[in-house]
């Protein structure tokens, strides 16, 4: 059932089509499968680390199996290329404008990460390049510095977090979906990292943060990155961009008990929304606007994210 007829703003709740109910099901079927995004759930992360490895190849095979058709249809194939695959095609295609330098020592653990990431499931070279080439290192507190490159979330302070790896390459493969993006804007800039990475990959971003403190943080970090196609605003997010949408892109970095009704309406048409939604237990939400007053919901795997707060501090 789509939206279609219906007026606008919709709870989400009524837009869930028979396809996404069924991800739905079957997503909760995989719910042993988790991706911690707190830096206090990756003290048990590491424990587990070795089992959770074999886990997360699992689910990332239910995860294909549960994704709309549209998402199915842009799947690369699955034999894993090397990273430096990844960076030579991109630079035959012309896409892959910047490539970061990265001090020598830092090298192998971020193409141990990539490696990792490519066992994990993610598959389009494109984002495996991108995250192959953003300095995570970069946007943690220099006493973190050893594991920049684990798969894990870290804390940057106020109470917030750097994304976990992982997710951060897993939501921007599913944003992207295969196409060039225009358009993209992200909600919780955080340090800044996942900002650098979509600015790889898309022509322009832009990043909303709440908090001063971290905006400024994050406009640090990436000053010496010299990245053109980034904008950062400080501001509720929650409200989304109103003078720049329509975005074909919008991924959140923070959960909310449901997507704001402003990043809905600024979404293109034909454009794809990611996000965490829920409280304790969190799902990765997947929305497809595909009309103007039509979306499509897709629930893939769980997840765990700061919340989505309003108004700013
Ligand atoms: N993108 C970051 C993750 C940051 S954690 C990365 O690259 O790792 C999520 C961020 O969302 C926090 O900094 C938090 O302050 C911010 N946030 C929460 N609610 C928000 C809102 N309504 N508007 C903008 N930012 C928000």
């Amino acid at each position: 059932m789509t939206a279609k007829g219906h007026k606008f703003p919709l709870p989400l709740s009524s837009l869930e089509n028979k396809s996404s109910s069924r991800a739905n099901r079957s997503a909760h079927s995989v719910t042993a499968v988790a991706t911690p995004q707190t830096a206090t759930q990756n003290t048990a992360q590491h424990i587990v680390q070795n089992k959770k490895r074999q886990d997360v190849t699992r689910t990332s095979a239910s995860i294909k199996r549960n994704l709309p058709e549209s998402v199915l249809a842009h799947a690369p194939s699955t034999r894993a290329r090397s990273e430096s695959d990844a960076h030579h095609r991109d630079h035959h295609n012309g896409h892959h404008k910047k490539v970061m330098a990265l001090p020598l020592a830092l090298d192998a653990p971020r193409r141990a990460m990539v490696a990792r990431l490519i066992r994990q499931g993610v598959s389009d070279q494109r984002v495996l390049a991108a995250m192959g080439s953003v300095p995570r290192h970069q946007f943690i507190d220099s006493g973190l510095v050893a594991q920049a490159y684990v798969d894990a979330s870290l804390p940057i302070g106020y109470e917030q977090t750097i994304s976990q790896p992982y997710i951060v390459a897993r939501m921007i493969e599913i944003m992207r979906n295969g196409r060039a993006l225009k358009n993209v804007l992200e909600i919780g800039t955080g340090c800044g990292y996942q900002a650098a990475v979509l600015a790889q990959l898309c022509e322009n971003v832009y990043s909303i943060e709440r908090i001063k403190s971290l905006q400024e943080l994050a406009k640090k970090n990436l000053r010496s990155l010299r990245i053109a196609n980034l904008r950062l605003h400080y501001g509720d997010g929650m409200l989304g961009l109103p003078q720049v949408a329509p975005f074909d892109g919008i991924i959140l970095a923070a959960a909310g008990m449901q997507i704001p009704e402003a990043l809905l309406q600024q979404l293109a048409i034909g454009g794809r929304l990611i996000a965490p939604v829920g409280e304790r237990q969190q799902v990765l939400q997947l929305i497809e606007r595909t009309g103007i007053a039509e979306w499509t919901k897709a629930v893939l795997e769980e997840c765990y994210f700061v919340p989505l707060c309003p108004g700013i501090i």
